[in-house]
C-alpha cells in the first residue's frame, strides 16, 4: 500500500484529440513544480498520478498552483485482490468524518468479481456500520468515497480545488512589462494561466531606483513562477532615457513619452524571445497614463497585441487576486519605481499627439533604444 496523489485536470478534457497533447504538456509542469522532491509522476488511462513525494503536503501545496489542474485527490493505492483489506482502507479513510457520503465505485477492470454496483453497495454498508456519525444520501453528499479498481485499488475521499487554467507553453508566449507594483505581476499571472508561456522585462532607473527595489521585482517574478514555470527577466538600464525625458521634454508628457519608450524596448525583446504580445498590468483610469486617450498613445508605437487583462478591473478587486496568488505582500513594499521617481506635477490626461511627437523629435531615439537594449541582465526565476 501507498500514498499518492491522483491529479485532476479540467478544461483540457475538452481538447479532443488534442488532449494527449495537453497531457503531456501537464505532466512536463507538474514535474518541473516537484523537480527537487524526485517524485514519480506518471499516466495511466489518461489520469495523472504523482507518488514516491517525501512530504505530501508540500506537494499538494505545488501542485495546485500549476496552471491546467482543476483539483488534486490524495489517494491510497493498495492491491485490488483482498476486498477486506479495501473495505478497512476506506473505513479508515471515513472514520472521524461527520454527516452523509456515497460511495462511488468504477471498475475498469471487467474481471474483477464484483461489479461497480455491489463494491458500492458492500463498502458503503461497512463504511455505515462502522461510522454512527455518518449517514447515506446518493444525490447531494458532505463526503464521497471514491474506489476504482484498475490494475491496482485506489481510494480516495478529499478533493482539493486547485488553481484551474492550461498548461503553460500550450498557449504561445508573451512579453511581460513587469514592475514592481500590485498589478503587474497580477496580470501576467492571468494570461499565463491561459497557457501562455510568459517573459518580462523590468526598466530600472540605478542610482534613482535601488539595487533593493530590482531584487523586489525579481521575488515577484519567482513567486510567479512556481505557476509560470520559470521566467527570464530582462531588467533595462533606463537612467538614460528618463534622464533625457526629462531634460528635452515637456513636462507634462514625461509619463507618457517615458511609458512609449517601455513599449518600444519591451517589443524588441518580445522579438528576441519569440514573444507573440505583450502584457501590462493597465486598467482604464487609474493613473493619468491610464486614462484611454493615453493608453492609446502608448498602444500606437507597438505592431503585437498589447493584453491588458485588468483592464476593467478596480483596484480593490486586483488586490483581492494579489493576495491570492500570494503576490501582494511583496508588492505592498515601499521600494520606488521608475515611474514614481519623475513623477510631472500635471501629467497630460488627454495627451495630442503632435506634442508626443515634437516631444520625442528632440532624442536620438533610436540610438537610446540600443544602447538600453544592449545593457540588459537577464535572470531566470
Ligand atoms: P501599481 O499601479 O500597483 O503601482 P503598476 O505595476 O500597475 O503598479 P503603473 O505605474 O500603474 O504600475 O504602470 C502601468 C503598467 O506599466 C504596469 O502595470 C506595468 O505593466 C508597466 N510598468 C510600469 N513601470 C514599469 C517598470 N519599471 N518596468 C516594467 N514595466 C513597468
Ligand atoms: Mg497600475
Amino acid at each position: 500500500m501507498r500514498e499518492l496523489l491522483l491529479v485532476r485536470y479540467g478544461e483540457i478534457f475538452l481538447k479532443g484529440l488534442n488532449r494527449p497533447v495537453f497531457i503531456r504538456a501537464l505532466v512536463k509542469r507538474i514535474k518541473r513544480a516537484l523537480q527537487d522532491m524526485h517524485a514519480t509522476v506518471w499516466v495511466n488511462d489518461s489520469r495523472i498520478f504523482v507518488s514516491d513525494v517525501p512530504d505530501m503536503d508540500e506537494c499538494v501545496r505545488r501542485v495546485t498552483k500549476v496552471f491546467g489542474v482543476h483539483s488534486v485527490c490524495p489517494a491510497v493505492e493498495m492491491g485490488k485482490d483482498d476486498f477486506d483489506a479495501i473495505c478497512n482502507q476506506a473505513i479508515a479513510m471515513m472514520s472521524g468524518l461527520k454527516g452523509s457520503f456515497k460511495v462511488i465505485a468504477r471498475r475498469s477492470d471487467k474481471r474483477y468479481p464484483l461489479d461497480s454496483m455491489a463494491i458500492g453497495r458492500e463498502l458503503g454498508h461497512r463504511i455505515l456500520e462502522s461510522n454512527p456519525a455518518l449517514t447515506v444520501d446518493v444525490k447531494n453528499p458532505d463526503h464521497i468515497m471514491n474506489v476504482e479498481i484498475r490494475d491496482h485499488a485506489y481510494l480516495y475521499v478529499q478533493v482539493i480545488p486547485a488553481v484551474g487554467g492550461m498548461p503553460v507553453g500550450t498557449n504561445g508566449r508573451a512579453t511581460l512589462l513587469l514592475s514592481g507594483g500590485i498589478d503587474s505581476p497580477v496580470a501576467g499571472w492571468m494570461i499565463a494561466k491561459r497557457g501562455v508561456q510568459i517573459n518580462a522585462v523590468h526598466f530600472h532607473s540605478y542610482p534613482y531606483t535601488s539595487d533593493r527595489a530590482k531584487e523586489k521585482v525579481l521575488d515577484l517574478a519567482r513567486i510567479i513562477s512556481e505557476s509560470c514555470c520559470g521566467i527570464r527577466v530582462h531588467i533595462v538600464p533606463f537612467t538614460k532615457i528618463q534622464m533625457e525625458i526629462h531634460e528635452k521634454c515637456p513636462d507634462e508628457y514625461s509619463t507618457l513619452i517615458m511609458r512609449r519608450y517601455m513599449m518600444r524596448i519591451a517589443e524588441r525583446v518580445a522579438l528576441q524571445e519569440r514573444s507573440e504580445a505583450l502584457i501590462t498590468g493597465e486598467s482604464i483610469g487609474q493613473v493619468a497614463s491610464q486614462t484611454m486617450a493615453a493608453l492609446g498613445t502608448t498602444d500606437c508605437v507597438v505592431n503585437m497585441p498589447v493584453f491588458r487583462p485588468l483592464i476593467g478591473f478596480d483596484k480593490v478587486e486586483i488586490i483581492d487576486i494579489a493576495k491570492k496568488i500570494g503576490t501582494f505582500e511583496t508588492s505592498s513594499l515601499p521600494y520606488e519605481d521608475c515611474c514614481t521617481v519623475f513623477t510631472p506635477r500635471h501629467p497630460a490626461t488627454n495627451p495630442k499627439m503632435d506634442k508626443i511627437l515634437e516631444g520625442e523629435s528632440k532624442l536620438d531615439s533610436e540610438a537610446l533604444i540600443e544602447e538600453a537594449i544592449a545593457g540588459i541582465e537577464i535572470v531566470t526565476c
